[in-house]
């Protein structure tokens, strides 16, 4: 693989300043599609992209991308969790929007050769790891609005501490009863930019009112939950695990896959069903809704203190983490950086 070394490199944030995505290493992957097949990859410093005005991507949004993270122990260890995961599933984005697929083995090595090069901007200190961000872009530059014969892969990265600057603090969650993010035969099971665009202004209107993010309903009936921004939700009745399945509109998160399998290991009831506004106001008022909590690659497992809905605030566990909800970051956290041994093969040692 062709690697083009920095002249310039950057100097490293402080670990404390790290946040989420706001910080960026010294070289980024490409590989461009053109005449029906993919080029070779390439290493290159990072830099912003020329690209034409009329490129399609800039218009009508034929993009995805995908999220995982890298580890480092302070041993130098170097580990990345379920990797292969993401790539599949951004192929099966690929399908849905129209894009070539990638050849994963390529991607995946050539991924592996990025993160060593730039193995020093990984972080090591509890919490910390390098969030990797692959995304495909469509390139064709004229404006018919049809599917594309050019493509742009990358992937950037970027040394991230905790997921939110409060800590592993209860987030307070407003279920939204007006806008949806994503009907049936929708593309709401692929990361694909759009989604993410179609939902900024629920998010500030919650952010506004004091919540941090929304719990998205089903846009048939507005009766089922589905899952937050970038979280598939997970409630806990009575000690027993419950998760909306996965229908179509929900993206099928790697974290939730491996929360569902770490319960399953333990013989804690799991169940993937539908979960209405109904069973959780019963789950109030009866008591029986013991936890709340959300999973996705940025926060791990991130617990809900507070649902918002119709004008009222309903508070999990007294807004307080939930034994479950606690396990299973422990376990999960425990395992992505190796502190428990990992019986299910998730994590992919690369030094
Ligand atoms: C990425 C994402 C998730 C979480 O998926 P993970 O693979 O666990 O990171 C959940 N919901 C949406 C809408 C997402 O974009």
């Amino acid at each position: 693989m062709k690697i083009t070394k920095t002249t310039m490199p950057k100097s490293k944030p402080p670990v404390d300043k790290l946040g989420f995505g706001k910080y960026f290493t010294d070289h980024m992957l490409i590989m461009d599609f053109e005449d029906g097949k993919w080029k070779e990859p390439e290493i290159v410093p990072y830099a912003p992209f020329a690209m034409d005005p009329s490129t399609s991507i800039l218009h009508y949004g034929q993009g995805i991308f995908e999220g995982l993270k890298a580890y480092k122990n302070k041993e130098g260890k170097i580990t990345l969790f379920r990797a292969l995961d993401n790539f599949k599933r951004m192929n099966n984005g690929c399908a849905r929007m129209c894009m070539p697929k990638l050849d994963i083995d390529v991607v995946y090595n050539a991924l592996v050769e990025l993160i060593l090069l730039e193995k020093d901007w990984i972080p090591t200190d509890p919490g910390t790891s390098l969030y990797i961000r692959p995304t495909l872009i469509a390139t064709d530059t004229q404006l018919g609005v049809s599917s594309g014969t050019k493509y742009r892969f990358f992937i950037i990265l970027s040394p991230v501490g905790s997921y939110y600057s409060t800590g592993l603090k209860p987030t307070k969650i407003l279920i939204e009863d007006k806008y949806v993010r994503a009907p049936l035969g929708g593309t709401g099971e692929v990361k694909c930019m759009g989604n993410y665009a179609a939902s900024l202004l629920s998010g500030d209107i919650a952010k506004k009112k004091g919540y941090s993010q929304v719990l998205w309903m089903d846009s048939n009936e507005h009766k089922y939950v589905e899952e937050v921004g970038a979280m598939n939700m997970f409630f806990v009745f009575d000690g027993v695990v419950k998760t909306p399945a996965l229908v179509g509109s929900i993206l099928p998160g790697i974290t939730r896959d491996s929360v569902i399998k770490i319960l399953k290991s333990e013989n804690i009831p799991i169940e993937e069903t539908r979960i209405s506004i109904d069973d959780i106001k019963k789950g109030f008022e009866n008591g029986t809704l013991n936890e709340a909590f959300g999973t996705g690659t940025a926060a791990v497992v991130s617990p809900v203190g507070v649902l918002g809905f119709n004008g009222k605030d309903f508070e999990i566990n007294s807004g307080k983490m939930g034994k479950i909800t606690e396990y299973l970051y422990d376990r999960l956290t425990g395992i992505q950086v190796g502190r428990y041994p990992d019986p299910f093969g998730w994590v992919i040692p690369i030094n």
